[in-house]
């Protein structure tokens, strides 16, 4: 059998070559450090970790990073099995001393009689004749190879900025004040005349609105990444607010086309909309509200809205040097590249975002790629686990609206429970009484995390 080659030695790429190499397969691991640099990256390591030394919540019963932990545990993640062997005191965090676990995944993969590792950098996408490949050179991808995976993709398909607004929990958004209705009501294929929550303001709420904006702390670029050109369509809405006091209420506020629904009679002086996120409905994202303000102020300015007075944040808003494929346009749900099926792609340049979920991506993508080579396919996990919901965020999960914002509406995104999708039937207070409140959500994620792990253990089981 010929070996399946994985380009990019970081925390997607170490682990799909694991899991191939666990499966007794070949493997050859591609890394291009240290012959050639990325911005981030200062050691020569195999899956370095680039900033913080944190794997994030290790609590697999309430949190969902906790449960990728936990289902990534049980499909004999190298990934995991090297953080928990290298674990430093972090409270209920599962943090990481980052040189032991970097020099851990490079032993154990060294050390696998089915693991090839070349220190080169690959500047084409393989031909099929050399077998199956897979792509996980992650957000810092070469700009040799960004540039062919441009030519195979086409333009608009790679993105080289995430420009990330807010995206907020929908049953956490007060109705009462918010209200279902598309502008001008317009119908477009798939939808009602009511696909966007709308959040009114009066003049007084839109002007302090506008100071607190202004006024909110903001990170700033890292050097390399002001160097490269972001700009065109998704400037920060601060940066739109400190151009002009009016630009928002004539640019992403703006209140045409719109008639408040509890006030009628009441014209709104401005109206932020949000749109639907996934297909279960549960998350919508603020529509052009990408930001780099900090996420405190972003948690504080934000709930000033109307309606988003208690809003839960599914994830903040950002923009940063990130490359990502627009994969639900591109990867089939097996992530392969549908245009080129011998190649899949995995990590953070498929659409995910985090340590963590680059390595689930990276333990499915090797596991759909081994089955394969074995000729047993296998079937993703189901959406209830976290794997699942990350995959199929990815490859389909994600809708595409009529108004143009389809591709562009797909960014990177942290495992969170609005992935999953919701409980058929809600949980029971132990004594019996009403559920409410903080105590609700709390029980749902419980459940929710329990039916994701037994279902990621029945379908690990399989493979
Ligand atoms: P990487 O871990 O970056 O691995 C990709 C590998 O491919 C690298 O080793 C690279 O050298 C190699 N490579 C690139 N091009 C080629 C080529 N042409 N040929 C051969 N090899 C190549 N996530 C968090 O959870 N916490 C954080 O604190 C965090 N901080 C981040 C900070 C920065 C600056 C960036 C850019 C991202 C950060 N992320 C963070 C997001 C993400 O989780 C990490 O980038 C993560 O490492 C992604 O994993 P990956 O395997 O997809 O990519």
């Amino acid at each position: 059998k010929q070996p399946i080659h994985v380009v990019g030695g970081g925390l997607a790429g170490s682990e799909a070559a694991w899991q191939i190499a666990e499966k007794g397969l070949k493997v050859v691991l591609h890394e291009m450090r240290p012959t050639r640099e990325t911005d981030a990256h200062k050691t020569d390591g195999l899956a370095e970790l680039v900033c913080s030394n944190s794997f994030r919540s290790d609590d697999a019963e309430n949190n969902a990073v906790g449960l990728l932990h936990a289902e990534l545990r049980a499909a004999g993640s190298l990934i995991m099995k090297s953080a928990d062997a290298n674990k430093v005191p972090a409270g209920g965090a599962l943090a990481v001393d980052r040189d032991g676990f970097s020099e851990a995944v490079q032993a154990a993969l060294e050390a696998h009689e089915n693991v090839e590792i070349i220190r080169e950098e690959v500047t084409e996408i393989p031909s099929a004749d050399i077998g199956q490949v897979i792509l996980a050179t992650g957000p810092l991808t070469s700009p040799a190879l960004s540039e062919q995976i441009l030519k195979a993709t086409g333009e608009d398909s790679l993105a080289f900025f995430d420009a990330i607004a807010p995206i907020i929990h929908t049953e956490s958004i007060n109705m009462d004040k918010a209200w279902y209705q598309s502008r001008y009501d317009k119908v477009g294929p798939g939808g009602t005349g009511k696909d966007y929550i709308n959040c009114p303001m009066d003049k007084e709420q839109y002007e302090a609105f506008i100071d607190a904006l202004i006024g909110g702390e903001k990170t700033s670029f890292k050097e390399w990444e002001e160097n490269t050109p972001y700009f065109d369509g998704c400037l920060p809405i601060e940066v739109m607010a400190e151009r002009g006091r009016e630009t928002l209420r004539h640019g992403p506020m703006k209140p045409m086309g719109l008639t408040n629904a509890h006030q009628p009679d009441i014209k709104a002086y401005a109206v932020v909309q949000l749109r639907q996120d996934n297909a279960l409905g549960t998350l919508y994202n603020m529509v052009g509200f990408q930001t780099k303000l900090k996420y405190g102020a972003q948690s504080e300015i934000f709930r000033m809205i109307p309606g988003l007075e208690d809003a839960q944040f599914a994830r903040l808003g950002g923009l940063h040097r990130n490359t990502f494929l627009n994969s639900p346009r591109l990867l089939d749900e097996q992530m392969r590249l549908k245009a080129l099926p011998h190649v899949r792609f995995a990590g953070q340049i498929t659409g995910c975002e985090g340590y963590v979920e680059s390595t689930a991506v990276g333990c499915m993508t090797g596991l759909f790629a081994a089955h394969q080579a074995l000729g047993t396919d296998i079937a993703p996990p189901p959406a209830t686990t976290a794997c699942g919901a990350i995959i199929n965020h990815i490859t389909g999960g994600h809708i595409d609206r009529e108004d143009g914002s389809g591709p562009r509406s797909f960014q990177p995104m942290n495992i969170n429970f609005g992935l999953l999708p919701p409980l058929d039937e809600m949980p029971k207070h132990p004594e019996g009484k009403r559920l409410r409140g903080k105590e609700k959500t709390r029980l749902k994620k419980q459940v929710m995390a329990k039916r994701g792990l037994d279902d990621f253990k029945a379908w690990v089981a399989t493979v």
